[in-house]
């Protein structure tokens, strides 16, 4: 797992994101990937279609190929960081996020509005 994207963000795998610009401005969806340098994956978000043969492949990261069908497929692509915002659960709107330290030392992200504690996501492995 690399642990720098070329950039610095708050936002994780796993949250929940507003799209702010570009086609698919004022949409949702949770965040799949993040993708060097300073781009994001989310799910059903800048979608492209891709004309693919059947075939088979080896996916990055699993030891298992998998069978592509082939056909039109529709596939998340990335696009810039900066295009999205996390969304606040309670303010149900894209905020700004505020990063603290905890007395324990662990780094916190709250809401730049309504300061409410981002649940920790745990992301399966
Ligand atoms: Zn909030």
């Amino acid at each position: 797992m690399r642990s720098t994207y070329g950039t610095t963000t708050a936002i994780r795998v796993g949250d929940t994101v507003s799209v702010l610009s570009g086609k698919d401005a004022g949409k949702r969806g949770t965040v799949e990937r993040l993708v060097a340098p300073g781009k994001v994956v989310v799910t059903g978000i800048n979608i492209a279609k891709k004309h693919q043969k059947p075939r088979q492949k080896m996916n990055a990261g699993s030891q298992t190929p998998t069978v592509d069908k082939g056909g039109i497929l529709e596939i998340a692509t990335p696009f810039d960081l900066a295009k999205v915002a996390v969304v606040c659960p309670k303010c149900d709107r894209p905020v700004r996020i505020k990063s603290t330290r905890a007395a324990d030392g662990e780094k916190r992200r709250l809401c730049g509005r309504c300061s409410t504690e981002f649940p920790r996501k745990v992301v399966a492995k």
